[in-house]
């Protein structure tokens, strides 16, 4: 099996089913992201600020994978903020990761007391002008940043990666994307593997269709129209997540999953509308 794709507002496409590589060390990348190919992923998320951008880098070298059959993604740094610091800072991390394109540059954060992520953006859009992005995103906005970078620059973000799973499910941010045609990106999709994956409602779920809660978990994302960055470092699970593809949820799980939210409750990281 391999990934369906999603198209982005700019022609180009994603595999909605992706790596991710958030606390991996660097020289434990190189070996985890191998065994996320040989398990059929083609989408792998890192960001400056992993440290791993160089270890995703001797991945991909490794592989025989070429340019074009995988889709790399990497973030700018909240401390690199501004016009000309971006772009620094993408040349940076294009000579670790050892890409001459980069599939998807994201802000990572929008850092609403610093107020660069405008000119920040202005930057990414001239990235992607130049050719040496193919699709520019955020990451950790607020609704009222993404209305701004739409206001002042025209340009609409392909993709926005924010923290998502069934406690937290984010249903009006993610409607404010789709009603701009921005797709949206779950972050910590699992929960980060603690009390969601030992829920009932997910438990029962996973017994009904044979399947695993985080399989279930993955699955409920797929469904919901969801790109999602699962993470591991254990070959089994890096499998197990890919294998949710072949998980297809009938309407009333997804409805019972949609109803395990906790509003901001369920929130486990910051709130990036507040937090700089
Ligand atoms: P996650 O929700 O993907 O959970 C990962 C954890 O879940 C693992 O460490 C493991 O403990 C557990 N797990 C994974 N597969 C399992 C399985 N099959 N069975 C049982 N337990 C399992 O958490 P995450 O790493 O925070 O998020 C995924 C990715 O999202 C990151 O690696 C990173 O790429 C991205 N991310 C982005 C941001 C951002 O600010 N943009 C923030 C956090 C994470």
């Amino acid at each position: 099996t391999s990934s369906p794709n999603l198209t982005f507002n700019d022609g180009n496409a994603i595999p909605q089913l992706g790596y991710g590589v958030w606390q991996v060390e660097d020289d434990v990348a190189e070996k985890v992201v191998r065994q996320a190919f040989d398990a059929g992923y083609r989408h792998i998320d890192t960001a400056k600020i992993y440290g791993n951008e160089a270890g995703v880098g001797r991945a991909i070298a490794s592989s025989g994978l070429k340019p074009e059959e995988i889709f790399i993604t990497t973030k700018l740094w909240n401390a690199d903020q501004g016009y000309e610091s971006t772009l620094a800072a993408f040349e940076e991390s294009m000579n670790r990761l050892g890409l001459e394109t980069l599939d998807l540059y994201l802000i990572h954060w929008m850092q609403p007391k610093q107020d660069k992520f405008v000119d920040t953006w202005k930057a990414l859009i001239e990235l992607q002008k130049r050719g040496r992005v193919k699709s520019i995103g955020v990451s950790n906005f607020s609704k009222e940043g993404l209305q701004r970078l739409i206001d002042e620059t025209g340009v609409v973000p392909a993709i926005h990666q924010i923290e998502l799973h069934p406690f937290f499910n984010q249903a009006e941010l993610r409607e404010f994307a789709t009603a701009r045609g921005i797709l949206t990106q779950a972050w910590s999709p699992l929960g980060q593997g603690g009390e969601l994956l030992e829920n009932a409602t997910i438990a029962q779920i996973a017994a009904k269709y044979g399947a695993t809660p985080a399989q279930v978990v993955i699955a409920w994302h797929l469904a919901i129209g969801n790109v999602v960055i699962p993470k591991s470092v254990t070959e089994s699970r890096i499998q197990e997540n890919f294998a949710a593809l072949g998980v297809t949820l009938d309407e009333a799980d997804i409805e019972a999953i949609n109803g395990l939210d906790r509003g901001a409750e369920g929130r486990i990281g910051p709130d990036p509308a507040v937090s700089d």
